[in-house]
């Protein structure tokens, strides 16, 4: 199977497969950089066989090896990206752990999986990602302590949420500042795709900012818990990126921008905490800039829980005001994307990318001058 060679591996340092047939851990880590410091990125268990159903077991196992090979490559260089973009001191890492969560997850493959990063030292520090819980890691914590985004212990910074909500409404004013020339939101409408933990928060932080929020979610609950700490306007999940909003604020799913859904966006700005929101990262983006919609890059807006996450790593205590300023930091990131996009005639995808690379590279150069 390909690794060195597939689309996805771009320099990176370190991919580790791990197993144990007694608990059936397969799992896959990859640390893309290590220069701004301790990779750090999520643990994904993830039923990558799913997608094959149909094709012969062999068959089907070995795409699902390829699947996650990809999946673990893409997302550790993404790491890397966010966490230059946000100015920390960590670099990228991410981890997969191949299977159906809901049939082979149990506290002895997660603590098997803690002895595979117990061996690399510190050099990767997991977290909670799709298909796995806080309390998987704290079952993961009791083999190894490169773990964070605990909710106990002494540097514990719990859920981020709401950090991730503050950082994606910071985005959303510098956004509306930059394309509409706004110095706030009151009377902006903002169409917010899923409100769950993440845009649960957002859409009460634009309700005090003035903004007409519109939601939609598959999840009756979830709008309804909206809806009863104020006024919102409820479309069906269909139709939520193609309202007539000034800012749509994707916050459920990746790949909601793509070739079908990107002609129907009427809003100028797209501004959420949404993953990989981008289907095809080349070009929806460039479809993007064609149509004149600023899209603000997914992993600088949502970095406020990575922000708030970093001082586990460093077993530090952030205090509130310290945490607020730096999550405040994505709406200048932001900004100096869009103006060196519009120098450049470049989308902002592309220039986030070049800037995060250009920030690693420095680290590098002054790392290897200092050691000369
Ligand atoms: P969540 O699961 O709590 O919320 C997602 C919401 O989207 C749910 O209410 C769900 O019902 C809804 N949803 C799912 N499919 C939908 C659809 N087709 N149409 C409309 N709504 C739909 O997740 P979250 O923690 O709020 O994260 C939201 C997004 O932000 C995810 O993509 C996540 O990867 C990303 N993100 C989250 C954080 C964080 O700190 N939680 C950090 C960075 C990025």
């Amino acid at each position: 199977m390909p690794v060195f060679s597939t689309r996805a591996f771009n320099k990176h340092e370190q991919v580790v497969f791990c197993s144990d047939p007694v608990t059936g851990l397969q799992a896959i880590i990859a640390i893309h950089s290590t220069v701004l410091g301790p990779a750090v990125g999520g643990c994904r268990f993830w039923d990558y066989a799913a997608a094959h159903r149909g094709a012969s077991l062999e068959v089907a196992q070995k795409r699902a090896e390829e699947d996650a090979v990809f999946d673990v490559l893409r997302l550790s260089r993404g790491m890397s990206y966010k966490n230059a973009m946000a100015g920390l001191r960590i670099g990228g890492g991410k981890s997969v752990i191949i299977g159906d969560p809901k049939s082979i997850k149990t506290p002895e493959l997660l603590r098997k999986f803690g002895e595979h990063l117990t061996r690399l030292g510190g050099r990767y520090y997991t977290a909670e990602d799709v298909g796995t819980k806080p309390q998987d890691m704290e079952i993961i914590h009791q083999t190894s302590n490169y773990v964070v985004g605990l909710e106990s212990g002494d540097f514990a910074t719990g859920d981020p949420s709401p950090h991730t909500a503050l950082g994606v409404f910071a985005g959303i004013e510098a956004a509306a500042k930059y394309k509409l020339g706004r110095k706030d939101l009151s009377g902006l409408s903002v169409a917010i795709q899923g409100v769950g933990n993440v845009g649960r928060d957002l859409a009460m932080h634009l309700r005090e900012a003035g903004a007409k929020i519109i939601i939609a979610d598959i999840v009756k609950e979830n709008i309804e818990r909206v809806l009863a700490a104020g006024p919102a306007e409820v479309v069906d999940v269909q139709k939520i990126h193609a309202v007539d909003a000034d800012i749509f604020a994707p916050c459920a799913l990746g790949g909601v921008l793509n070739a079908k859904t990107i002609p129907q966006i009427n809003a100028k700005i797209i501004a959420g905490a949404a993953n990989n929101v981008l289907d095809d990262e080349v070009a929806d983006d460039i479809a993007l800039q064609k149509r004149g919609i600023l899209y603000a890059p997914d992993y600088i807006i949502n970095a406020g829980g990575i922000i708030s996450v970093e001082s586990e790593v460093y077993q530090e205590h952030l205090d509130h005001h310290e945490r607020s300023k730096k999550i405040a930091r994505i709406a200048e990131t932001l900004i100096e994307v869009f103006e060196t996009s519009d120098q450049k005639q470049q989308p902002t995808g592309r220039i986030a990318n070049e800037l995060a690379e250009q920030r690693i590279d420095a680290k590098r150069q002054s790392l290897k001058d200092a050691a000369e």
